[in-house]
């Protein structure tokens, strides 16, 4: 686990967040939040049980507070919008490494980037077309 990870875990725990929740939350594994909070002191502050499946109670990823999940509506991740913009821009540069890929066009050999997007070919869709139909149709 990374520093920033345990930190996390922390505060977490400390918004008596529970350990399958700050496991999601953080994308590490179960067991290693629980290690973690045992060899920390951390373990046993939590006064509300632990998470069931199905559970509608999260955490916010930035500051732990528990978010009550409505059922059917799209999982909240930030307790407030404030949280959402202060996570975002601290993570900004892990989450657009992961976004952009970069490519050179099959047609005009420019090169360009795409975002979310692993499977272009081409920079533009006329470039597109070109490519694809533009030779066949040229002879
Ligand atoms: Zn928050
Ligand atoms: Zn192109």
């Amino acid at each position: 686990m990374t520093n920033e990870q345990k930190f996390q875990i922390r505060k977490l725990r400390q918004g008596n967040c529970s350990y399958s929740n700050i496991a999601s939350t953080l994308g590490v594994t179960l067991s290693a939040v629980k290690g973690y909070c045992q060899r920390n002191g951390l373990a046993g502050v939590r006064a509300v049980t632990e998470a069931t499946p199905g559970s509608a109670i999260s955490c916010c990823k930035k500051c732990g507070k528990e978010i009550r999940q409505r059922p059917g509506i799209k999982e909240i991740k930030f307790c407030s919008e404030s949280c959402r913009q202060s996570w975002w821009n601290a993570h900004q540069d892990q989450v657009s490494r992961k976004a952009v890929y970069k490519y050179t066009c099959a047609c005009c050999g420019k090169p360009f980037s795409a975002y979310g997007n692993a499977h272009r070919k081409y920079c533009s869709h006329p470039c597109y077309i070109k490519g694809r139909y533009g030779g066949r149709d040229a002879q």
